[in-house]
C-alpha cells in the first residue's frame, strides 16, 4: 500500500474512540477546495511511508489505541486495500474507512468479509453536479450503489460533505437530501480556509450558521440525524 502519512493518535477521526489514521496516496477526484493536495498527486517514493514501520507501530499500540482510520486520498484505489484490513483487524483494532464511494465492490467485500466497523462516505454534490464539483468525469453508479451499500450495511456509518458556498447552493441540499433519503448520519462540514489543490479556493466561504440552521432543516425532511462540523 502506498502510505504517505501516519497521524499516530486522533480524537477526531472515529467516533468516541482513539484512533491511528493512515494516509493513503492518490485520489480519482480533483475537488478544487482539497486541504490534503499533497496526497492527491504523485510524490517521490522516498516520501512513502514505510508499510512495516506502520504496522510495528500499531503493534506498539495494541491495547492503548482502540481503532485505526484509512484515510487519503482515497484508499480504495489501493490494490491491497483488503489485505491491509485483515492485518489491522488481526492486531485487534476498530476500523474505519473514509472513501469517496467510487469502489462499491472492494466496499461490499470489507463489509461481507467482516474487516471495517465504520465507513465514513463523502458525498460531494448532488448526483447532477457531481462532474463539476469533483473535477472529474464520475461513475456516478458507482457512487450511488455506495450510498445503497452502506445504508444497507448495519454498520455505524456517516455520508458528509464539505461545504462551499460557491459550489453548493441552498437548494443543493434538497436534492442531496432526495439522494441519500432515508440515511441515519449524515454531517455538513464547514469549509476551512488553508491550503487547497486549487490555490484560488483558499480564501472561499461557507455558509454562517443561520445558513446552516436552514440548511439542517432541508436534510432533517429526509435524514435522521443532521450534523454541522
Ligand atoms: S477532497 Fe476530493 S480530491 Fe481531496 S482526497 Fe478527498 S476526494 Fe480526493
Amino acid at each position: 500500500m502506498n502510505i504517505a502519512g501516519l497521524q499516530k493518535s486522533s480524537l477526531l477521526d472515529y467516533p468516541s474512540k482513539i484512533a491511528a489514521v493512515i494516509f493513503t496516496l492518490g485520489c480519482n477526484f480533483r475537488c478544487p477546495y482539497c486541504h490534503n493536495p499533497n496526497l492527491i498527486t504523485a510524490v517521490s517514493s522516498k516520501k512513502l511511508i514505510d508499510e512495516t514501520a506502520v504496522f510495528d507501530f500499531l503493534y506498539s499500540r495494541k491495547g492503548k489505541l482502540d481503532a485505526v482510520v484509512i484515510s487519503g486520498g482515497e484508499p480504495t484505489l489501493q490494490s491491497d486495500l483488503i489485505c491491509i484490513f485483515e492485518k489491522i483487524k488481526n492486531l485487534g483494532f476498530l476500523t474505519k474507512l473514509d472513501t469517496n464511494g467510487t469502489n462499491p465492490d472492494i466496499l461490499q467485500k470489507l463489509i461481507n468479509q467482516k474487516l471495517v466497523d465504520y465507513v465514513a462516505m463523502d458525498i460531494k454534490a448532488p448526483i447532477e453536479k457531481y462532474d463539476k464539483v469533483v473535477g472529474r468525469d464520475v461513475d456516478l453508479g458507482a457512487v450511488k450503489k455506495s450510498v445503497e451499500i452502506i445504508k444497507n450495511s448495519g454498520l455505524n456509518y456517516e455520508f458528509r460533505t464539505t461545504v462551499v458556498r460557491s459550489l453548493l447552493s441552498i437548494k443543493d441540499f434538497e436534492d442531496i437530501a432526495e439522494f441519500i433519503c432515508g440515511a441515519k448520519n449524515y454531517y455538513l462540514q464547514k469549509f476551512v480556509s488553508s491550503v487547497t489543490l486549487d490555490a484560488n479556493f483558499s480564501s472561499e466561504k461557507t455558509y454562517t450558521d443561520e445558513e446552516f440552521e436552514k440548511i439542517k432543516n432541508i436534510l432533517q425532511k429526509k435524514i435522521t440525524n443532521v450534523f454541522v462540523r
